[in-house]
């Protein structure tokens, strides 16, 4: 049942993570008094992450939940208004746009900034979703230092398996790379540099049955799918690198969008095919995908957002 309320606004961020709260931060310092959409996951994919110790300013590390909990915290110190809410449906005909939340409400707003995100794509098994963060992770630039020295396993053949694979066999002891089919879809150029990596091993035609380990991961099944024979390799981290899903469906129709339904934006800026709606973060990047380079779009957005508004005359 729809509510029939109706509200003004400058700047709507939709999504929680390093890009809509750095977005939050330079939009409220600029006066723009943003309204900020969580979305159902508040804080993103950090929130699903343990130590975090490449982002800067945080010489000891961080937890990934309390560094989102503290860009939540300067975005509110500037005046954010955060709601704990999806966005249900966009009309971005413009020039004043609109967005409906998941109960109704509509707001209208002169800028949009969208920083929803993107999600990893994971094999599905309980065992992957019960060791997530305790040994189990979908990124390996982020958590691969933690393996250092040791064995692991690593599962994709896209060019991400490939660049993780490799990034691995430079600190890992051994990296076992995990091939469901007898190909790689990988590019050839990262296919030549895993076979040129001596500890790095490719398990063809192999699935994962199992991720072994109570506490952390002590071991992975995996399953020749030609021969059928099991076998149990020894280690201590496993990598999923199967690809991402960027938050888009949303705005199917509205924005421009690459054939992974990323989202296009003016190479170099955050500007989309739609005035006023701006792209940041990992909706609108499939390369580096880093909560830094999220959270320097999401600034980038606020920019724009704000350009945008003081040329239309608005502020
Ligand atoms: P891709 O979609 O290209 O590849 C995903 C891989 O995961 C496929 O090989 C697929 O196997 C495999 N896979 C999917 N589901 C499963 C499963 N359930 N079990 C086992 N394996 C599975 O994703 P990427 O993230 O690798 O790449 C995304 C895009 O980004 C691509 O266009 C890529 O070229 C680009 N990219 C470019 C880089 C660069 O240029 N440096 C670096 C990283 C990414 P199958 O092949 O059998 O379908």
């Amino acid at each position: 049942m729809s509510v029939s309320t109706t509200e003004r606004q400058k700047c709507v961020i939709i999504g929680s993570g390093p890009a809509g709260y750095t977005a939050a931060i330079y939009a409220s310092r600029a006066n723009l008094a943003p309204v900020l959409y969580t979305g159902k996951e508040p804080g993103g994919q950090l929130t699903i992450t343990n130590d975090v110790e490449n982002y800067p300013g945080y010489p000891q590390g961080v937890m990934g939940p309390q560094m989102m909990e503290d860009f939540k915290n300067q975005a509110v110190r500037f005046g954010t208004d955060i709601r704990y809410e999806m966005i249900a449906r966009v009309d971005f005909t413009g020039p004043v746009h609109k967005i409906w939340s998941e109960t109704g409400h509509e707001v209208q707003a002169d800028t949009v900034i969208i920083a929803t995100g993107a999600s990893a794509k994971w094999l599905g098994l309980e065992s992957e979703h019960r060791l997530m963060s305790k040994g189990v992770s979908a990124c390996a630039v982020c958590d691969g230092f933690f393996f250092r020295g040791q064995e692991v396993a690593i599962v994709g053949a896209g060019d991400t398996a490939a660049e993780e694979a490799t990034y691995l066999a430079k600190m890992c002891k051994k990296v076992h790379l995990l091939v469901r089919r007898d190909e790689m879809r990988a590019s050839k150029i990262m296919q030549e540099r895993v076979r040129n990596t001596a500890n790095l091993e490719v398990h063809w035609n192999t699935e994962t049955e199992e991720i072994l380990g109570v506490e952390g991961v002590e071991g992975v099944r995996i399953v020749n799918n030609k021969t059928g024979v099991k076998t149990e390799l020894n280690v201590t981290g496993f990598f999923v690198a199967i690809g991402h899903k960027p938050n888009t469906d949303l705005f199917e129709g509205w924005i421009d969008m690459d054939d992974n339904k990323y989202l296009k934006a003016v190479p170099g800026r955050t500007l989309t095919n739609r005035e006023g709606v701006f792209a940041s973060g990992d909706a609108q990047d499939h390369i580096y995908r880093q909560a830094v380079t999220a959270a320097g779009s999401g600034c980038m957005a606020a920019l724009d957002a704000e350009r945008y508004l003081s040329e239309k005359g608005i502020i």
